[in-house]
């Protein structure tokens, strides 16, 4: 016998696999999709067998060490992912098994997380002679137990006595016995029953569930508070009838306590979670948990669709138009792509939900490509709420440039009536930079192409790409003169300001710095939640998803500030993230607002927000993507060449762009180099070239040939990513 084996080795090259002999004693459990330890060179490596056969090219086999799994961990189906991922995003295959794994199955010496075991007790005679046997009051409590159940922990039971459950052990009355048990528990959580569903929704759900045994995608566009999370979770119970698994995909943000408690009050323990907030251990246990069928319902982010669930009848990807549904880094999938495989492969349904879906998305859904369902209405016909756009050019003049006289207002006025508010400010830190203002100097970070952002509790300026961190001086280190100014405006610094304005409320702030630890998140949205805040300040993390019935008042602090990134989908992140967090307000029977601060009254994307009109977005940006040849009218790839050497990266961008020129069909269209959005990160210079193309037989491969080209390149580096 002789196994075929992926080696993980680090450069892109060596994606091939190597021959090993099985030896007697272990062809028995070979399996393919299994990891085997196997000599390579002078070291020993960890590699998933591909296939097993009987014939080889090479000479003299090695033979493989050892096994490494009981279970099937790369069934036929996520093998056959990772090669449609290696072709599509041309990353190599072991980086995509690498990716589609949890930390502890991926094929590396290195990690090493184990299985948790838990010693339990049972009988070893039947209870009535136990009982008989048992010699006080603590030993027959314990014996007692096993009336109910087979099993008990042997923790349980010490907790009655640990010497009387000692000494029932030393006299064989009960035996000890280690099982596999799973870290992470679904915490029950209050929440009110299955909802009958309005015409709207059980239109929806009508269609989809026509079309349970076919691989088709619906796009479920329903504005916020339209109840789809509803919809998804009467699908999964028809599904579950069906004796079939639910796979369920949100952004990370959503997958708070809340939202798995949801699902958990319908579902019981029948479900799987996997997200970035378990730790390495929890995440090997859920997917054994999935792996081995034993869940319907797996709950996760991006990384779940890879969950190895075998018979999946529906995919759900819930605010499908999320940033986090694409991965920035090689291998650069997109998970529209990955369920859109595995929804042909079980030929199941796959229903993309948003209330800003991508125009790529709404595009398709327009042409008939996806199934378009419509929920036009919040459930229970509660208004859409109503909004107000304020020219912050006029509130200067009037000194309120941060808070808005209107603002202030309507704040004070739901702090009145108890109700909550929300502000919005896509900025953290505290102030954006600080300035001399006798000759203008500003801090930059001297590894990265941008200003430093001034963070108040640290008193530290830290640089949001790369972390390098520095103190303020006490002077202008350039003109010394004591004239250091702090400009622009933090999630930080509007705390602070909102504190002295309002200084009987309570205000709580959610972002990247407030969040790091482990579980503040959560304890944040349940604690405002509850009511024990007044005010929640955020950046986009608040935008998402959450749905908190008391808030009746959003802000949106200063609206210009996403409409900055310099990226052609500006105007759709921009509308999206304000008509997500506009979505917050009144999502119960108050009537909620909507306050828009910008310096751009009359900006066309503002006004759809305000008109809650995603129509009207569509077809203005869509003109747009039109004249400018963007996606969906035409496809892009992005190309960064790297270097520390300034000279050296600026070359082969150029050599790259002509070689690209020569091995392409003639209407696709090249441009560049130019230096990327943030030219200089961590001392690594970044040209970018960008490819527009529709149908070109010849770009994949030559990209491909680029790819390999740069392998063997010194210094300088390619990063292609062909959905862009
Ligand atoms: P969306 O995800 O579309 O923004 P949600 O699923 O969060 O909306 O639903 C908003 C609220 O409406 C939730 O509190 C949900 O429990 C409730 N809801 C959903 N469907 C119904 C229904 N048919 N009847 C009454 N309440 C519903
Ligand atoms: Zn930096």
């Amino acid at each position: 016998m002789i196994v075929r084996v992926l080696v993980e080795i680090k450069a892109k090259a060596v994606d091939k696999t190597f021959d090993y002999q099985v030896p007697s004693e272990l062809q028995k459990n070979m399996q393919v999709g299994i990891r085997v330890i196997v000599p390579f060179g002078a070291q020993e490596l960890e590699g998933y067998v591909l296939e097993i056969t009987n014939t080889t090219n090479v000479e003299e086999l090695k033979e493989v060490i050892a096994i490494k799994d009981e279970e099937i961990i790369l069934n036929d189906e996520l093998m056959k992912i990772g090669l449609a991922m290696k072709e599509e995003t041309l990353c190599s295959l072991s980086s995509a098994y690498i990716t589609m794994l949890p930390r502890a199955l991926k094929a590396r010496k290195k990690a090493d997380i184990k299985k948790k075991y838990t010693t339990f007790l049972s009988l070893n005679t039947p209870i009535d002679v136990a009982l008989n046997l048992a010699k006080n009051e603590n030993q027959k409590t314990i014996v007692s137990l096993f009336a109910s159940s087979e099993f008990i922990s042997k923790k349980e039971a010490q907790e009655i006595s640990s010497s009387a459950t000692n000494t029932l052990i030393k006299n064989h009355i009960l035996k000890e016995e280690a099982k596999e048990t799973y870290r992470y528990q679904v915490k029950e959580w209050e929440q009110d029953e299955k909802k009958e569903l309005n015409q709207e929704q059980r239109h929806a759900y009508a269609h989809i569930v026509a079309n349970l045994t076919t691989a088709k995608t619906f796009l479920l566009q329903g504005v916020t508070g339209s109840g789809k999370t509803e919809i998804y979770m009467q699908l999964i119970e028809k599904v579950i009838h069906l004796k079939k698994q639910a796979l369920v995909l949100v952004p990370e943000i959503s997958l708070t306590p809340q939202f798995v408690a949801n699902f958990a009050r319908r579902f019981e323990d029948n479900i799987a979670v996997l997200h970035s907030g378990l730790s390495e251990g929890e995440k090997y246990d859920e997917w054994r948990k999935i792996n081995r069928g034993e869940v319907s319902i797996v709950i996760g982010a991006r990384s779940a669709i890879f969950a190895p669930l075998k018979n999946i009848g529906i995919i759900i990807v819930d605010e499908c138009h999320s940033d986090s549904y694409k991965q920035e880094n090689t291998p650069k999938y997109r998970v529209l792509d990955i369920a859109t495989f595995r929804s042909n492969y079980h030929t199941c349904p796959l229903v993309l939900g948003s209330a800003t879906p991508t125009l790529e998305m709404a595009a398709r859904g327009k042409k008939g490509v996806y199934e378009l369902l419509e929920l036009k209405h919040r459930v229970n016909q509660f208004p859409l709420p109503t909004c107000t756009i304020v020219d912050m050019k006029e509130e200067v003049k009037q000194k309120s440039p941060i808070i808005s006289r209107k603002l202030q207002e309507e704040i004070a006025k739901r702090l009145e009536l108890e109700e909550q508010v929300m502000l919005l400010l896509n900025r953290r830190g505290y102030s954006t930079n600080v300035m001399c203002s006798s000759c203008g100097f500003t801090y930059k970070c001297p590894h990265c192409d941008i200003t430093l952002t001034y963070h108040k509790t640290t008193k530290s300026l830290r640089c949001h790409y790369c972390g390098y961190t520095k103190y303020v001086d006490a002077r202008c280190p350039n003109c010394h003169e004591d004239a250091l100014n702090y400009l622009g405006l933090g999630t930080e610094k509007l705390e602070t300001i909102l504190k002295e304005k309002f200084p009987k409320a309570r205000v709580i702030r959610m972002d990247t710095d407030t969040t790091a630890r482990k579980g503040v998140l959560e304890k944040i949205i349940e604690e405002f939640k509850e009511g024990n805040y007044d005010i929640l300040i955020g950046t986009q993390m608040i935008s998402k998803g959450l749905d908190f019935p008391k808030v009746t008042l959003v802000g949106i602090v200063n609206a210009d500030l996403s409409f900055n990134i310099p990226d052609f989908r500006s105007g759709e992140k921009t509308f999206a993230l304000l008509y997500q967090a506009s979505g917050r307000a009144g999502r119960s029977n108050i009537p909620g607002s909507v306050i828009i601060q910008t310096y751009n009254p009359e900006n066309y994307i503002l006004n759809c927000v305000k008109e809650q009109n995603y129509e009207k977005f569509y077809q203005y940006e869509m003109d747009i993507r039109r004249n400018l040849k963007y996606p969906p009218y035409y496809f892009l790839a992005q190309i960064i060449i790297k270097s520390k050497d300034y000279e050296l990266a600026k070359k082969e961008a150029m050599q790259t762009v002509s070689y690209i020129k020569q091995n392409r069909e003639p209407h696709t269209i090249v441009l560049g180099p130019t230096t990327a959005n943030v030219f200089r990160k961590k001392n690594t210079y970044h040209f970018e070239i960008l490819i527009k193309y529709r149908f070109d037989t010849l770009l994949k491969d030559t990209l491909k040939q680029l790819d390999q080209l740069f392998i063997t390149k010194k210094n300088v580096s390619i990063d292609i990513d062909m959905s862009y």
